[in-house]
Formats: structure tokens, C-alpha cells, sequence
């Protein structure tokens, strides 16, 4: 479901997307933390999260 905008990689404030030799893309390194924010902005849906240990869990935030 690529189509190699780019809006993931433009996004990733850890630098872990690339796109690839055939314009899609593609985790790199060992930084992904798991925040979504690629899966977030991707416009076609093409990106989901698995949960593994190093996946950032944001408390939701308390009532004032
Ligand atoms: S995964 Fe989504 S945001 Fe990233 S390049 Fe592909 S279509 Fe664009
Ligand atoms: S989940 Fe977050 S850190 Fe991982 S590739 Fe997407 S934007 Fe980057």
C-alpha cells in the first residue's frame, strides 16, 4: 500500500524510515521507539505498530 511519499520518513524524529531501491519504505537501525507518529501521518494506512519491549506507552493525561 506504499506509495513512497516520503510522510513517514519526513515524520520519524528518530531517523528509523528510509525509503528504499524500490521507493518504499522501510524501517532502519534499532531506534524505532513505537510512538505511531509515522503510522499517524501516513495517508495510506500502510504502516502498523508491533508491540515489542521498546514500544514508548504514553499515560494518558490526568484530570485537573
Ligand atoms: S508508508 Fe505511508 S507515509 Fe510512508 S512513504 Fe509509504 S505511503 Fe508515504
Ligand atoms: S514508530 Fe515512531 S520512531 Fe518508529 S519509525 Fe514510526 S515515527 Fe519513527
Amino acid at each position: 500500500m506504499c506509495v513512497g511519499c516520503g510522510t513517514c520518513v519526513e515524520h520519524c524524529h528518530t531517523n528509523s524510515l528510509e525509503l528504499n531501491d524500490e521507493g518504499k519504505a522501510e524501517r532502519v537501525g534499532e531506534y524505532c521507539i513505537g510512538c505511531g507518529v509515522c503510522a499517524h501521518f501516513c495517508p495510506e494506512n500502510a504502516i502498523s505498530l508491533v508491540e515489542n519491549e521498546r514500544m514508548v506507552r504514553i499515560p494518558p493525561p490526568k484530570p485537573n
